[in-house]
């Protein structure tokens, strides 16, 4: 008997990156897992990982910056599977490194759109389907950024806070109705957001070609800046994390093991946090 037996789960941004890992960890502990991302080709693959380790997924194509999207990927969860009892609300997208005075307001307005907004509006649209299903797990994916200040980051780290204070307060709102609400604030992942990726992570030649670009840009950017990347902070297990350490403790968090546990960002960050 696995922990998901039964259990139907959507992941948003599974299409890499923490997301993918997310997915495949949940289907192999036994959840029917749709698959939720912008980006088609990458969730695809993330379905044939699934279906080949002899997991249950479905695709659905989503903008989680875009409520009427967000119903639809709902609808999809319970037209496939008859419900829906786990959410990680995990897609984001990471800004180069710019001061606030740099930051034009399109580009402001698609972070906070697409990290923030758009947890609020997989929330809007799980919870009732939740509740009425007599409970479910939500997890959030925050950041350390969301935890800290970071300069030349304030857009990202702004949303990112905001998406704990949400969780928090959605946490109040739901404690006697079944649903938990969690969040994870990973610190550096190995991840395509990693390489200063400003949304999706798809595998074409020219997905990869406009990573470069965006990666360079972002160098640049970073020289004119004058920023110190390495002033970054240091991560005490001097090294960074692999997506699967993400997924362990998202279903930790989703599982019954943690039906005590509501409200809280767990960072994990090798350390980061304690020092
Ligand atoms: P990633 O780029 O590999 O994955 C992000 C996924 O989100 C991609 O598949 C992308 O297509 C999808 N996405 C982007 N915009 C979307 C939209 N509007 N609608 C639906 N899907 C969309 O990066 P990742 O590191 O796996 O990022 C996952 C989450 O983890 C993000 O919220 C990110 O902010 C957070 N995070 C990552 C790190 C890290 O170091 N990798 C650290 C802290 C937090």
């Amino acid at each position: 008997m696995e922990r998901f037996d039964g259990r139907t789960a959507v992941v948003t941004g599974a299409s890499s990156g923490i997301g993918r890992a997310s997915a495949l960890r949940l289907a192999e502990e036994g959840a029917n897992v749709v698959v939720a991302d912008i980006d088609a080709d990458g969730g695809r693959e993330t379905v044939d990982l699934i279906e080949d380790a002899g997991g249950a997924a479905t695709f659905v194509e989503v903008d989680v910056s875009d409520t009427a999207s967000v119903e639809q990927m709902v609808d999809v969860a319970v037209e496939s599977y008859g419900g829906l009892d786990i959410a990680h609300n995990n897609a984001g997208i990471l800004t180069g490194f710019v001061e606030t005075t740099g930051i034009e307001e399109a580009q402001w307005d698609r972070i906070v759109d697409i990290n923030l907004k758009g947890v609020w509006a997989c929330m809007k649209a799980e919870l009732p389907v939740m509740v009425e299903n007599g409970g479910g797990a939500i997890v959030n994916t925050a950041s350390e950024a969301g935890l800290v200040g970071m300069g030349g980051l304030s857009s990202y780290s702004a949303s990112k806070h905001g998406v704990v204070g949400l969780t928090k307060s959605v946490a109040l709102e739901y404690a006697t109705r079944g649903v938990r609400v969690n969040a994870i604030a990973p610190g550096p992942t190995r991840t395509n957001i990693q390489s200063g990726v400003v949304g999706g992570g798809g595998s074409s030649l020219r997905d990869r070609v406009g990573r470069v670009v965006r990666l360079l840009k972002t160098v640049v950017r970073t020289l004119l800046a004058d920023y110190d990347t390495s002033a970054m902070r240091e991560v005490p297990m001097d090294r960074i994390a692999d997506p699967e350490e993400m997924a362990g403790a998202v279903a930790f968090l989703c599982s019954d093991d943690a039906s005590y546990i509501t409200g809280h960002t767990l960072p994990i960050d090798g350390g980061q946090a304690a020092d």
